[in-house]
């Protein structure tokens, strides 16, 4: 039989919401979560039998371990702690204090989740088999905080069995899941170019160096990357996102700088059309008579979900919410996630929990000025994220 992880989330649920109300409030970028970890760590610090390791990842990251002494199965459990940085246009009690800064990826509402789950599964610690890790990481965002957390040894001692972590999900109505094996997520790579030429007079461009025609060139070019140089059936997408050049309309520029982002769900298709770009860039450079240097700024890799991680989530949420509210079949996004450094060396997976308020037909989408986590969503997460760690040590300890 289960712990009755349901009642003891519910009975905290109340000091749940207003603790993500207070983070929501209060949100930090990639590496400077350092409010938030300490929020979190004064909590943790008040669940008894936990093994706190803080200062991890740069400083804000904290692994938690609880049963560190058991030597049955171990389970990581995984959160996000950073915001980004948008400007909120809500008109919440409790928006962002912080200009600039939102949590508009719902991380607020993950770290809760997760803190939810401690609570629930420490006043059951003794119904579990093995250890249950309570890993907080910072700078999912940018800045591969996952790995850093991993490079900073929370997979080992004891090593983990599997990891499991969840994201709010606002086109899925609260109180539904989803759960699928295989590859969910893509690999991102966010690049710079910096093209440098000559300039000159705009009415002589023959004397000078034209770096805004080849930038140009490029970004047609190059989705023609896509279409003429990947194998048609595997998904990717490069987008250019940011072009700086230019002052007047008389002058040709001497430079220009232009971002954007490859991503793709096959890592090998990923990485060929990253050496595409590449060749792209220079022959485009050399038609131009210009210098050009491309810059890959970081790579997380594809999302795949391990496929009887994925099964133990959906036969969870079955139970815990019925098996209509349970999808166990949907397309991949083309979006990128830094759990994907944990699902490299260990068995994982990560689900999307519903967020969109019942009877409505859209929700504010991630990454948008007026996203909100919702509050109803908190529980389903908590007992979800208890029970998974729960039942994953049971069917592996028999
Ligand atoms: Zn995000
Ligand atoms: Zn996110």
């Amino acid at each position: 039989m289960n712990p009755d992880f349901s009642a003891s989330v519910q009975s905290r649920l109340a000091d749940l919401i207003a603790f993500r109300h207070d983070l929501h409030a209060h949100p930090e970028t990639s590496f400077e979560e350092t409010r938030t970890s300490s929020k979190v760590l004064e909590r943790l610090r008040d669940i008894p039998g936990l093994d706190i390791r803080d200062g991890l990842a740069g400083g804000t990251g904290i692994c938690a371990t609880m049963n560190a002494e058991k030597s049955g199965p171990c389970v990581l459990l995984r959160a996000d702690m950073d915001a980004l940085p948008i400007e909120e246009l809500s008109d919440l009690p409790y928006k962002s204090e912080h200009p600039g800064k939102m949590h508009a990826c719902g991380h607020d509402g993950h770290t809760t989740a997760l803190l939810g789950a401690a609570y629930a599964l420490s006043d059951h610690a003794d119904a579990l088999a093995g250890p249950v890790k309570f890993c907080f990481q910072p700078a999912e965002e940018q800045g591969c905080g996952g790995q850093r957390m991993i490079d900073d040894g929370v997979l080992e001692n004891p090593h983990v069995d599997a990891a499991f972590a969840l994201h709010g999900w606002p086109d899925l109505e609260v109180g539904h899941i989803i759960s699928v094996p295989g590859a969910i997520l893509a690999a991102t790579s966010p690049f710079e170019i910096e093209f440098k030429g000559k300039g000159g007079h705009a009415a002589y461009p023959h004397k000078g160096t034209d770096v805004l025609l080849a930038v140009a060139q490029l970004i047609t070019n190059a989705q023609a990357i896509r279409t003429r140089f990947i194998d048609p059936i595997k998904p990717i997408v490069i987008s250019f996102t940011q072009v700086n050049g230019g002052f007047t309309h008389n002058v040709l520029p001497e430079s220009c700088h232009v971002k954007g982002t490859i991503r793709a769900l096959d890592s090998q298709a990923h990485a060929a059309a990253k050496q595409q770009l590449s060749h792209f860039v220079q022959a485009t450079a050399a038609n131009f008579s210009i210098q050009a240097d491309l810059r890959f700024i970081e790579d997380y890799p594809v999302l795949i979900n391990d496929a009887d991680c994925a099964a133990l989530v959906a036969e969870v949420a079955t139970e815990t919410l019925g098996a209509e509210n349970v999808v166990t079949q949907a397309n991949p996004g083309m979006g990128g996630e830094d759990f994907a450094f944990y699902a490299q060396h260990v068995p994982a997976a990560m689900y999307r929990l519903g967020l969109r308020p019942k009877g409505t037909l859209e929700y504010p989408n991630l990454h948008n000025p007026h996203f909100n986590f919702n509050d109803d969503a908190i529980a389903t997460g908590a007992i979800m994220q208890s029970t998974i760690a729960h039942r994953f040590q049971q069917k592996r300890a028999s």
